[in-house]
């Protein structure tokens, strides 16, 4: 993998406060709002005891931040990663609170985490640490308080796990308390395909704006897990010519292209991309600079940084993972013209069909997959062209057009509804 260059601070606290910032100046926010907006609302740090299959009682330690929650509930992910702390635990929350600002659903941000390694975990071990994890943040969570959902090692099982804890907590079936739950359960049609389908959406847009044909454009996709596999079938769907995708094992190129859903099935088969019929060997590094139209990194944050940023090719970058291009590397970006669809925008479909979850469950009334797909296409294509005329009204790059619209509307959202008490 490339190397970041010491001279790039990629502390996510620190990229969320300058993303901030820099919408916030252009803004003109006054110092009270950007005292309010800079600072998350409100930190849990809680101690989560599990008696393992051995007997010992292991005590794990958990994190629920609700960022801002001016324009409604706080939603984000929890994450089981060993690495999660509760520095990004707050920069986490707070993009949660500018994506769903971006994408203009009722939402503020929230994010929750546990400082662990699953996979070192049985079944049992992960729903008894899950259901007293659900049990220390049930003060604050709550279908009209803060919504979780999934985000890295958690799946719809640990989301079903919850919604039972608190269910059987407060005597009554609580559909609304997580989102990414399992069709049997109030999940959402369309939901595990939203993030690819958004993002989709957004290159489409970006395609017409700039004039490129998506029929036959050249694309390359990094990382071939749920985001990235999926898109890169929608893209083949739409004519795209898949030319490059990888995974932790390396990547595969064939400049004439191949069809992602044999990948796939190779994929299952095999457990890597790697070794697929008709493809050249090649390094994720080497993908993220290939000769091609759409550059699609979905798999981990700080891929395109100030060592490779220079040697991008792509005219358009989608952001299907969070944060893949460093500060540093977004100003190298704009300099180049390279078109770039920030994560807040482009990977914002996930959060969206989440919604329309939390929405189906309140009315208790479901959707077909194309009702999913139809107010997700609507969502997405209405995002896409705010962000673009926000950035070309101050002449920035998307990220920035999305961080002005976004911070402009939690703000407003926080003037109307004034200082409690
Ligand atoms: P996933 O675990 O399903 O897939 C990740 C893929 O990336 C795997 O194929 C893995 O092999 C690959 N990968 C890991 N390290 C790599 C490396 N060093 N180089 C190349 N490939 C590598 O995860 P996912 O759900 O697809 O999420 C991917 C990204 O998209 C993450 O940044 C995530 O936060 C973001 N995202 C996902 C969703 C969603 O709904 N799934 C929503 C919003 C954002």
């Amino acid at each position: 993998m490339t190397s970041v260059r010491p001279q790039e601070n990629l502390n996510p606290s620190d990229i969320a406060r300058e993303q901030f910032n820099i919408a916030a100046d252009l803004l003109k926010l006054d110092e009270s709002m950007r005292a309010i907006l800079s600072v998350p609302k409100r930190q849990l740090l809680v101690s989560i005891p599990v008696k393992m299959d051995n007997g010992i009682v292991k005590v794990f330690e958990g994190f629920r931040v609700q960022y801002n929650v001016a324009r409604g509930p706080a939603k984000g992910g929890i994450r089981y990663h060993p690495d999660v702390n509760l520095d990004e635990v707050k920069a986490l929350a707070a993009w949660m609170t500018w994506k769903c600002a971006t994408v203009g659903i009722p939402y503020g941000g929230g994010k929750g985490g546990i400082r662990v390694d699953p996979h070192t975990m049985s079944q049992g071990e992960l729903e008894r640490m899950t259901r007293r994890y659900a049990v220390e943040i049930a003060p604050i969570i709550g279908a009209h308080i803060d919504i979780p959902a999934p985000d890295v090692y958690t799946n719809e099982q640990t989301m079903a796990w919850i919604m039972d804890t608190i269910s059987m907590m407060s005597g009554g079936v609580q559909l609304g308390i997580v989102t990414g739950k399992p069709i049997s359960l109030g999940g959402s049609l369309g939901r595990a395909e939203a993030t690819a389908r958004g993002c989709q959406f957004t290159i489409r847009e970006a395609c017409k704006v700039l004039g490129i044909n998506l029929n036959g454009a050249r694309v390359a996709v990094q990382g071939f897990g749920n985001a990235g596999s999926i898109a890169a079938r929608l893209l083949h769907e739409d004519g795209a010519k898949i030319i490059a995708v990888s995974d932790t094992k390396g990547g595969i190129f064939n400049p004439n292209g191949f069809d992602p859903a044999a990948v796939l099935k190779f994929k299952e088969e095999t457990g890597s991309v790697v070794g697929f019929k008709d493809t050249d060997r090649i390094t994720n590094a080497d993908l993220l600079t290939l000769d091609c139209d759409i550059l699609v990194p979905a798999a981990l944050e700080n891929q395109i940084n100030l060592d490779n940023a220079h040697l991008i090719k792509a005219r358009i970058v989608a952001e299907a993972a969070n944060g893949p291009v460093t500060p540093g590397a977004d100003r190298v970006l704009f300099e180049k013209g390279i078109f770039d669809i920030p994560d807040i925008l482009a990977n914002a479909g996930g959060v969206t069909v989440s919604y329309f979850e939390w929405v189906q469950d309140q009315y208790g009334f479901f959707w077909t997959d194309k009702e999913v797909n139809q107010y997700l296409e609507k969502t997405m294509v209405k995002a896409f062209h705010e962000v673009y005329e926000k950035a070309k009204q101050f002449k920035v790059h998307l990220r920035t057009g999305a961080y002005c619209l976004a911070v402009e509307r939690v703000a407003e959202a926080t003037r109307v509804r004034g200082i409690f008490p």
